[in-house]
């Protein structure tokens, strides 16, 4: 039996019905991929400038240490000096005095030992940080590699699939005429699905069953006809009938 006017336009809307919800399913899709690649860049991002805080972290305490290992240098001249001064002088006031900054000296030299030793005991352990983090970004680099290219890929797989999408709706459009297309669109808005089968007189978009009356035109197929309590477009399968 050849296709009737009607049947073809039902069959063009289904058609159009099936892109559209394959459209949103790839939407769906591509918006999650998307989404996961952000986190990971997020996550790398976020490590990263923790690293960066460690390096700074690690540059400020070597300085600090830079600046001890010379204090120490000075001092344990400053010692060696006044020492030298000991064989040399004549008086005991003199001798007394030399005594004390020699034991001055030393008293500092010490100082800036212990403050070389905490200072290093502070880069020992930001060193550790920073080797932490580093492992971190380093496994993340490595984690974001494999699953970059993948999302990637299926990205612009999608992007390609709603291209195509978008010509093939084009091109049915453009087949349907324009009241058919208003009202296909306006029930895919509000309702999700616009055009539904009848099964057993029961319109599958509401599940309520037709008058008999709107159920005899449907059979008669003279025009697409709607289920009066949902207002969808309905069909009957060619088979059925
Ligand atoms: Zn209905």
């Amino acid at each position: 039996m050849e296709e009737t006017e009607i049947q073809k336009q039902i069959n063009m809307l289904r058609e159009l019905q099936q892109l559209d919800s394959e459209t949103q399913r790839i939407r769906t899709e591509r918006r999650q991929f998307e989404g996961e690649l952000n986190e990971l860049q997020a996550d790398f991002d976020r490590i990263q400038v923790m690293a960066d805080q460690l390096t700074r972290e690690m540059e400020t305490l070597e300085a600090e240490r830079r600046e001890l290992d010379q204090a120490l240098v000075q001092e344990r001249e400053n010692v060696e000096k006044a020492e030298d001064r000991l064989p040399s002088i004549k008086t005991q006031k003199e001798y007394v005095a030399v005594l004390k900054e020699v034991d001055t000296a030393k008293k500092l030299t010490k100082e800036i030992e212990d403050r070389i030793t905490q200072k290093n005991a502070e880069i020992n352990a930001v060193e550790g940080d920073k080797q932490e983090k580093d492992a971190e970004l380093a496994a993340q680099t490595e984690r974001m590699s494999e699953r970059k290219n993948a999302l990637e890929k299926a990205m612009s797989e999608y992007d390609s699939a709603l291209t195509d999408y978008k010509d093939a709706r084009k091109k049915l459009l453009d087949k349907i005429p324009a009241s058919l297309r208003r009202r296909y669109q306006m029930l895919l808005d509000r309702r999700g699905t616009a055009v539904v089968e009848v099964r057993q007189g029961t319109c599958l978009g509401c599940n309520m069953q037709l008058p008999p009356q709107v159920f005899n035109k449907l059979h008669r197929g003279d025009e697409v006809e709607t289920c009066p309590h949902c207002n969808r477009l309905v069909y009957l399968e060619q088979t059925a009938t």
